[in-house]
């Protein structure tokens, strides 16, 4: 070569992207950039992720922009990039993908994007008011999901073949819609059967809907309808528990709740869950929503029917800017799942399971392949925590800190979840419900087959509690793999070691409301060393009696019964109890130990102080006396010499007989909840300064409890030790799954060291 300015030397670098990079628009990213640059090469994916060639002169400002500007439902893990020769190459091409077994993740489902929106709302826009519209960067994907590979014929859009326009998007690799495999529009796509306006219409006059959604039906009424929410409440046989509530906007849900910034944060996130806020009194709300809660489940809209029915409520201005302004429309939209039995997400399933509680079904024609409920999230301690983790975050995986080989864990009876374990990646499935009816049951053997074939993994392990009565356990010896059993407070503890990537042994706080002991007891105020396949029980809370065995659950006047019992005061309980017909018979009980197991669950300990308090005689649903006792805390405060800690046995008898003469239940909350955090935290600071260990893992469905799990934190960071609070999981049992994997990932390992 003679003459001419020096041009930048020519390269060519090969490129392997690594994470959720298929099926979420990285190839046209991809695309989009090389030509942005001039580049030549070309992209595919395969069965490890994308692999990309690309050729040019300086590559750096490429490859910096694959990661910056990746599309919004990709994440990327790694690139590893490696010189290759130059070809001279001239046009940049998408390539088809290669081999038969091309290994397609499936992502979460994913909130309309603020594209979709715009088209929404836009009256030029052939989509406009099309409530099924979605792109590469949002909508339903895990819901409508049948089989592998993730395209259009495996998902319940097969029944749509697309028109000619969608079809022109679909393949123009430029386009929004390159390869949205659920892309529709009105032309082509499916229907509501009751137009916006007669929704909007009905709920106004104060009728119940069943509307269908993306994991399964909601029952929906006018939230400030004092009488359509009792009215609700009695259809769905009386039930206590909370409803979720559902605002156009940030700006409309600030009406209802204080929402600080990492709530809004979360209320936003295209993973849009159920956020638990501060709800603001006298705000107009219908206190049927929450009763006796200073907590509000609020969410925001994330399919486009639900925008819809705010817009047509807010009079159908043009654009986005009212989603800004506070609308005065607020929605229950509560899971339709009566009698505790799963979702309904079938049409006609739908008329028969809920007939009798809405007013109207609005079904529509595009089937729900996987049920799930909305997820359930809360900030604690500045970060936020996971209730219920289901939509919009199934089937991302957890990352492991080391590889694991194929393994299944069944979870545990309540709040079940189950968990596939492969490689670095830990799959939690959405919440399944209680494995106490045929239909969860069914629901639980469903998501077992489905998650494993659509991620193939064939489990070489199952993992499950050790209660040999749950339906779980009876699943796992059903199998013929081998079975590890995992303690229940060892997989609470292990849970958090799968997430923090903690392989030593790790101590743990476990407290809830009950899992079978190494001993066979009934434990559930735990404080144990996991370390491993291997765990050592290092305390545990002073076992109080349960009267009446699993009725005391949800009879907390039954616990407060035991608690007068354990100071020495049987003799009050018939005449501080004496509306309770069976006062009498629990004295005898509590006196001679006939029908009163004894527990060390912290579940029941709650359920003692509200007993004693006249919070709460009986619970509607388990949980509800501690979560209304919590709602009593303005401040906690420290009763001294509240507790005592002999041979790792924490006992709080001196607590629980101030509590019995405490007249103010808002004091005794606030003594009971001071207490507890600073006994907690010296019982587990004694036990780690023993052994020498740092941290302290927090699990067990009592970190529900805010002042809890942001009590203890704090008070064990004042100690100078590190508090492992859940984060991937659900400090409850939806948590176990994860830690059962982990368990027999150990045993395994271990096994072949
Ligand atoms: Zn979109
Ligand atoms: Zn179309
Ligand atoms: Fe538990």
């Amino acid at each position: 070569m003679t003459g001419g300015a020096p041009t930048a030397a020519v390269e060519r670098r090969r490129a392997r992207v690594r994470g959720a990079v298929q099926g979420v628009g990285f190839r046209p990213h991809v695309y989009a950039l090389a030509a942005r640059d001039r580049l030549a090469g070309w992209v595919r994916n395969d069965a490890e992720g994308v692999l990309l060639e690309v050729e040019g002169a300086d590559l750096d400002g490429f490859f910096a922009a694959l990661r910056a500007e990746a599309p919004p439902l990709a994440r990327i893990d790694a690139v590893e990039q490696e010189a290759v020769r130059p070809q001279g190459a001239a046009s940049f091409e998408i390539l088809k993908s290669e081999g038969g077994a091309v290994a397609t993740a499936i992502g979460p489902d994913a909130a309309v994007c603020d594209a979709c929106l715009e088209e929404l709302f836009d009256p030029g826009d052939r989509r406009h008011g099309y409530v099924f519209l979605n792109c590469t960067h949002c909508g339903p994907r895990y819901t409508i999901t049948r089989a592998l590979p993730y395209d259009r014929a495996n998902t319940s859009m097969a029944a749509f073949p697309m028109c000619p326009d969608c079809a022109g998007e679909y393949h123009d690799p430029l386009d929004r819609r390159f390869h949205a495999q659920p892309t529709a529009c009105p032309a082509c796509g499916p229907h509501m059967a009751m137009a916006v306006s007669e929704i909007v219409a009905r709920l106004r006059a104060g009728e119940i809907l069943a509307i269908k959604g993306l994991g399964g039906f909601h029952l929906a009424c006018d939230a400030r309808d004092e009488a359509a929410v009792a009215r609700l409440r009695a259809r769905k046989d009386r039930e206590e528990k909370p409803f979720a509530v559902m605002t156009a906007g940030l700006a409309s849900a600030r009406r209802w709740a204080d929402i600080g910034p990492a709530e809004a944060e979360l209320l936003t996130s295209r993973e849009r869950p159920i956020v638990l806020t501060r709800r603001r009194e006298g705000s107009g709300l219908a206190e049927g929503v929450a009763p006796g809660l200073r907590e509000l489940g609020l969410i925001l809209p994330y399919a486009p029917l639900h925008y819809a029915l705010f817009h047509e409520a807010a009079g159908k201005p043009p654009g986005t800017a009212w989603l800004d302004e506070p609308q005065a429309l607020a929605l229950v939209m509560t899971s339709a799942n009566p009698g505790g039995e799963p979702l309904v997400t079938g049409n006609d399933e739908a008329r028969e399971r809920l007939g009798s509680i809405a007013d109207a079904i609005v079904d529509h024609d595009r089937a729900i392949v996987v049920r799930a409920d909305d997820s359930v999230m809360r900030v604690t301690a500045g970060a936020p925590a996971f209730i219920r983790r289901a939509r919009g975050h199934t089937p991302a995986p957890i990352r492991l800190a080391r590889s694991v080989p194929p393994i299944l864990a069944v979870g545990g009876h309540l709040k079940n979840t189950i968990c596939l374990a492969r490689g670095e990646e830990a799959f939690v499935s959405q919440h399944v419900g209680d494995l106490d009816n045929g239909q969860t049951f069914r629901f639980f053997t469903e998501t077992i087959d489905h998650l494993s074939s659509v991620l193939q993994i064939a489990p070489e392990i199952v993992a499950c509690d050790l209660h040999p009565d749950f339906l779980s356990t009876r699943y796992a010896d059903e199998t013929g793999l081998p079975v590890v059993r995992v303690q229940h407070h060892h997989a609470h503890v292990a849970s958090a070691a799968a997430e923090y990537g903690v392989e030593g042994p790790l101590l743990g706080l476990a407290l809830d409301g009950f899992g079978l002991g190494a001993d066979g007891g009934a434990w559930g105020g735990e404080l144990i060393v996991a370390d491993g396949a291997e765990f050592e029980r290092a305390g545990h809370l002073a076992a109080l009696a349960q009267p009446g065995g699993d009725v005391a659950a949800r009879e907390p006047w039954r616990m407060a019964a035991a608690a007068l019992a354990a100071i020495g005061r049987a003799g009050d309980i018939e005449a501080r109890f004496s509306d309770e017909p069976h006062a009498g018979g629990v004295r005898a009980m509590l006196e001679r130990g006939l029908n009163a197991p004894e527990t060390s669950s912290c579940g029941r300990l709650f359920d003692a102080a509200a007993g004693l308090l006249g919070v709460r005689a009986r619970a509607s649903f388990e949980g509800q006396a501690p979560m209304l006792l919590e709602g009593l805390v303005r401040a906690p405060r420290v009763l001294e010499d509240g507790w005592r800690i002999a041979d790792g046995v924490l006992d709080l008898r001196p607590l629980l007989a101030r509590l019995t003469d405490e007249t103010d239940p808002r004091e005794g909350a606030e003594l009971f909840h001071g207490t507890l955090i600073a006994a907690l935290a010296a019982w587990a600071g004694e036990a780690a300064k023993a052994r020498g260990l740092g941290h302290v893992a927090l699990t067990g469905g009592c970190f529900l409890n805010r002042v809890i799990a942001e009590g203890v934190s704090d008070a064990l960071a004042a100690r100078g030790l590190t508090p492992l609070s859940p984060r991937a999981v659900p400090p409850n049992d939806g948590g176990l799954s994860l830690g059962q994997a982990w368990v027999a990932a150990q045993t395994m390992l271990d096994g072949k060291d």
